[in-house]
């Protein structure tokens, strides 16, 4: 007889752990299905993840915070920089009123940390090693394991395959290609900071981040226009550290030893429909988002925050889970139009970035209650 679960989960990333813990709160019964074999990663790199304070209070509220595991930054201040020292925006405690603007985590060791927590779960059953295709997915409601000629049945699917989902593209999912002609570096490195701040700086090169990280391991995500990367060398083995350090200047002072450890082409599709039937494809599955203003992972946490009381309506079609279903994709629609608004217009080397960049800067400084409005959408509180 086939075994019914209430959700099925594709992909066992961060958000799908998330969802499955989400789920398993509500005493609802989930299957997590993960392509590679679930072990603890073990890697002395520091890949920052940046939380925002409404996403680490929505953790927190859930019991998934332990500070040494996930090896956490308390961030107070956020510097904006848009082409010069002249545009400079500054986001701190004080203008919030909160004790922090967010926190960054090792995204590696999040993710084994909140695969443990579903390994534990007793409402999670994780089948790891097994990669979903479309044969599998056939036969919807119903889903056959490769190998296995018995069937899983649900009330739910979840899709969280990551970034170019094959899932979607073989469900057919209408979808837009974004291709920002960019792609995202991460390095650890030694470098002098300020303490317990990020910047985010634009330059006509790329966007740049600033952030902390662990012991002497500090963190840069460089998302640098195609054009430029034979420029900075970053997989040559000597490294253009003075181009880079131009660019993270005045935050980044005496920068050596770097490493590059990870690099992904900003090449992507976003899907049209991100919730259709009994398949809800969240994260990377449904869009890849620009790093800069590091939104993926929050955005991602916010639309599970929202579902968290609503998991039992999901496959009823009750009236106040179409209610919360348009609300997210209300803000998704939002999320993507500021981002595509700001791509158009400061991620591109013209006067119309050179004014555009001038403006945001003196009006926010100027505005207590537009920077307020600001910090409101970019930290989601
Ligand atoms: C450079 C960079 C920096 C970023 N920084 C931030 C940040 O600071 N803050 C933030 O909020 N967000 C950030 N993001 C976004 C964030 O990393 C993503 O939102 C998040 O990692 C998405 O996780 P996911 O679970 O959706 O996808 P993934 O992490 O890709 O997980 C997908 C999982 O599905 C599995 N899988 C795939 N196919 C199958 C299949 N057929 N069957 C079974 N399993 C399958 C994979 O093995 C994998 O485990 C950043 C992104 C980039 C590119």
């Amino acid at each position: 007889m086939a075994k019914r679960y209430d959700f099925v989960v594709i992909g066992g990333g961060l958000v799908g752990c998330m969802v499955c813990l989400s789920i398993s709160s509500k005493n609802r019964s989930v299957c997590l299905i993960e392509k590679n074999k679930i072990n603890k990663i073990i890697s002395d790199d520091y890949t920052p993840l940046s939380l925002s304070i409404n996403s680490v209070n929505f953790l927190k509220e859930k019991n998934i915070w332990d500070e040494n595991l996930i090896k956490s930054n308390l961030i107070e201040s956020l510097y904006i920089k848009l082409f010069n020292s002249f545009n400079t925006v500054k986001i701190s405690t004080s203008d919030i009123n909160l004790e922090s603007i967010g926190q960054v985590v090792d995204k590696a060791s999040f993710l084994s940390y909140l695969r443990n927590l579903s390994k534990k779960n007793k409402n999670i059953d994780i089948i790891d090693n097994t990669e979903l295709d479309i044969k599998q997915l056939e036969s919807l409601p119903k889903i056959y394991l490769p190998n296995d000629s018995e069937a899983i049945d649900f009330g739910q699917l979840i899709v969280t395959d990551g970034a170019n989902s094959k899932i979607a593209e073989k469900l057919n999912i209408p979808y837009k290609n974004i291709n920002y002609d960019q792609t995202s570096y991460i390095f650890n490195g030694e470098y002098d900071s300020m303490e317990k701040s990020t910047a985010q700086i634009f330059t006509d090169k790329g966007v740049f981040a600033v952030l902390p990280g662990h012991g002497n391991k500090k963190s840069i995500v460089a998302t640098v226009h195609n054009k430029f990367i034979d420029d900075f060398k970053f997989e040559a083995n000597t490294i253009n550290e003075n181009l880079l350090e131009r660019q993270l200047l005045p935050y980044v002072k005496n920068l050596k030893n770097l490493k590059l450890i990870y690099k992904h082409p900003l090449n992507t599709v976003r899907l049209d429909n991100w919730f259709f039937k009994q398949t809800l494809f969240l994260g990377n599955s449904s869009q890849l988002l620009h790093p800069f203003g590091a939104q993926g992972f929050n955005f991602a946490l916010d639309c599970i925050k929202k579902l968290d009381t609503q998991w039992e309506y999901l496959s009823s079609n009750d009236k106040s889970t179409e209610h919360v279903i348009n609300n997210i994709t209300k803000k998704r629609n939002e999320l993507l139009n500021g981002i595509d608004l700001t791509s158009s217009l400061l991620m591109k080397n013209n006067i119309l970035a050179a004014i555009s960049s001038s403006f945001i800067a003196k009006t926010l400084n100027l505005s207590t209650t537009l920077k307020k409005f600001f910090i409101k959408r970019i930290l989601n509180t």
